[in-house]
């Protein structure tokens, strides 16, 4: 008890309990064109913890994209509240970092200068964000790959630039969009890897939006299961999988336990893909 207080009285101290992010009875209804609305998302409420790794699966359209857009403030809520670290936000953060789908790399720049956009754009320093760049691309396992081009790189190594470019302004949250959904099975393997050792390595909490439910189970240590339109929490799966994971944990019992779960939690919502 007299911890706790004590604790509370130290100025800057983080409680224990602090979220990343705190997400309160979440809506978003989208008003169209032709005068309908359109109730996208929620409400919804849930907490992020520092570090954690989630990830949010749900049927197409239930509005997970709308989740990461409001999360990353790119877009306006209709009501409810997102707050970062206990700060409510009110328009892009700067503290998040978002990878999109298909990896948007301008082909006429070198992959090292491709990472270094966001530089220019936040006005960072050129020559401590080059040398970090540099550090990203071998976090990424592309250190010989700077003065490549996109075209010749394949769509794995593309898809690695982006999160390079997404991790330089050094946010503490990744937002991910379906990253890897247009790569090949092989591939895809060889990413979810990767993406495990960079969260162990970096320690950002990262949300990832996917499509597979192996993959949410594989990637997550938390797995959140959206509903149909209007996305709801329909499950949140704690993923208590070992943190080193490799291939055989696909094929482990345990894996396996928490993909039927999940894979149930769509059939009775009638929203299997
Ligand atoms: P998901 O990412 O799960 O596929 P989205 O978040 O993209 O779903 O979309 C959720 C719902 O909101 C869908 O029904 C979609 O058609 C609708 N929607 C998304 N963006 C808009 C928009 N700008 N205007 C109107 N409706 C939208």
């Amino acid at each position: 008890m007299q911890r706790a207080s004590t604790l509370r009285e130290v100025p800057g101290a983080v409680p224990p309990s602090a979220s990343a992010i705190r997400i309160q009875d979440l809506e978003k209804i989208y008003d169209t064109r032709d005068g309908n609305r359109i109730q996208a998302l929620g409400p919804l409420s849930l907490d992020i913890a520092e570090r954690e790794f989630v990830t949010i699966v749900g049927p197409s359209g239930c509005g997970k994209s709308t989740l990461l857009r409001l999360l990353a403030g790119l877009m306006d809520r209709t009501s409810g509240e997102i707050r970062i670290r206990d700060r409510a936000i009110v328009g892009p953060q700067r503290d998040i970092g978002m990878v999109f789908q298909s990896p948007v790399l301008l082909p006429w720049k070198t992959t090292l200068a491709n990472v270094l956009l966001p530089a220019k754009v936040l006005g960072l320093d050129m020559q401590a964000s080059r040398k970090r760049a540099q550090e990203l691309l071998g976090l990424v396992g592309l250190g010989d790959f700077q003065e490549k081009y996109p075209n010749e790189l394949s769509g794995g190594m593309q898809q690695r630039v982006s999160i390079a470019r997404a991790l330089l302004h050094e946010p503490s949250i990744l937002l991910m969009d379906e990253p890897f959904g247009a790569l090949d099975a092989m591939t895809r393997e060889t990413m979810n890897l990767e993406l495990r050792r960079i969260w162990r390595e970096s320690g950002k909490t990262i949300l990832f939006v996917t499509h597979s439910i192996p993959e949410a189970v594989f990637l997550g240590s938390r797995v959140l299961v959206l509903s149909p339109r209007p996305g709801r929490i329909a499950d949140l799966v704690s993923v208590d999988l070992p943190d080193e994971r490799d291939l055989d944990t696909m094929a482990s019992d345990r894996f396996g336990q928490f993909s039927r779960r999940i894979r149930s939690q769509f059939q009775s919502h009638g929203g299997l893909e």
